[in-house]
């Protein structure tokens, strides 16, 4: 879309930055976005004029929100194996290997697919910018063509060979790490930003953890890493320890684990903060307790929210149902949910230009059928959101 664009008539709305409250909330509001940049917000009466317009009704308008942890590149499902745990079998990481045998059996086009669809449905439920992980390829090849696909999506890539040790190097794990760290590291790095590591029991422990996230580093990659999701352990400090931008799940923690996150988070500018990324779908999903939000926030800590979407633990795109989860099983309030799923998931990919509404910061604008947003976890399961701009184009 050529030409400048207005969306004027906002009730209510939410920038992040300057305003009324933790969220920058303007009343009355307008826009305006040219070349797909946020260049003006100020008072609707009297915004300039533009060569588009949307007009807002009086509705509440958001940034787009930010998912910052999503495994998106694989095939089939794993409906059989959730309907098992709902009737008591417990979850354990293992049925990634299940993904991983129906995901190095697709072709790129299968893989092409389900990203599309997954993305689409996002989008059509306000995310603007969403990580996609690999993880289930688990072969120099697979992996590297998981994120090629990937890539052809989002520019925020994470390499994720350390999902799991596939089962042909299940008695020989430090082969596959040296795997990891030579032929599949090189592959795979042309197409990826970041480098992730599942550092938990039955998966990584935290010296193979540190190798590979060291040779990530090496090869220009930023770390972020899946860290005590199923039980307490060294993930969340071996995650400060490298400048991690983000260690996500953080559903066991010490008091330790607290402590260095919220030191993290009192350091100023980038490279000194990692953010403690809560993804409640996985809690939902396998029927596990939820992490203490309560505790990270109040210890000083920046928190973001993240669908997870992946088909084993946390199959949902949806960042407004994790939003009504966090208020309602995490005790976050309502501001601190929308907060952490739009400027905390971009604290946690170490943007400054997206989960804000100020100018400079990109146009990802969501329009709510609703006049707060509020009503993301007051009415959970409706479908509120009735626009999505991103990039400055209306979707
Ligand atoms: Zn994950």
């Amino acid at each position: 879309m050529s030409g400048s664009l207005l969306v004027d008539n906002i009730g209510e709305l939410v920038t992040n930055g300057a305003g009324e409250g933790p969220l920058g909330i303007r009343r009355n509001a307008a826009v305006l976005v040219e070349e797909g940049r946020v260049v003006w917000v100020g008072p609707s009466a009297y915004a300039p004029a533009a060569d588009h317009h949307v007009d807002a009704g009086g509705a509440a308008v958001l940034p787009g929100f930010v998912d910052s942890h999503a495994h998106l590149v694989f095939a089939g499902d794993r409906a059989a194996e959730f309907a098992a745990r709902m009737a008591g079998e417990p979850y354990t990481g293992g049925g990634i290997r299940t993904t991983v045998g129906a995901t190095r059996a697709a072709t790129d086009e299968e893989l092409r697919a389900t990203v599309r669809r997954l993305r689409g449905e996002a989008l059509r439920q306000g995310t603007t910018t969403m990580e996609i992980k690999s993880g289930y390829g688990l072969t120099v090849a697979d992996e590297a063509r998981s994120l090629r696909i990937a890539a052809e999506t989002s520019t925020e890539t994470t390499f994720l060979g350390a999902h799991v040790v596939p089962a042909e190097y299940a008695d020989r794990p430090d082969d596959y790490v040296g795997l990891v760290c030579g032929p599949m590291l090189a592959a795979a790095a042309p197409y990826a930003k970041w480098i992730d590591v599942f550092c938990e029991q039955g998966a990584f422990d935290v010296d193979h953890a540190r190798a590979i996230l060291a040779c990530g580093q090496a090869a220009g990659l930023g770390v972020r890493l899946h860290a005590n999701q199923l039980g307490p352990g060294p993930g969340v400090q071996l995650g400060v320890e490298l400048d991690a931008a983000s260690v996500d799940h953080c559903t066991h923690l010490s008091d330790a684990d607290v402590a260095a996150l919220a030191d993290t988070a009192r350091g100023d500018g980038p490279g000194t903060r990692t953010v403690a990324t809560l993804l409640p779908g996985a809690e939902f999903s396998t029927r596990s307790p939820y992490p203490d939000a309560r505790r990270l926030l109040d210890a000083g800590v920046t928190v973001a929210l993240a669908t997870d979407c992946n088909p084993g633990s946390s199959y949902t795109s949806s960042m407004p149902f994790c939003v009504a989860l966090a208020v309602r099983e995490m005790r976050m309030t309502p501001a601190e949910a929308i907060w952490a799923a739009t400027a905390g998931g971009a604290r946690a990919l170490r943007r400054d230009d997206i989960g804000v509404l100020t100018p400079g910061a990109r146009a990802d604008l969501v329009v709510l059928d609703a006049p707060s947003y509020l009503h993301l976890a007051y009415r959970p399961g409706v479908p509120l959101i009735r626009q999505v701009i991103r990039n400055g184009v209306p979707q």
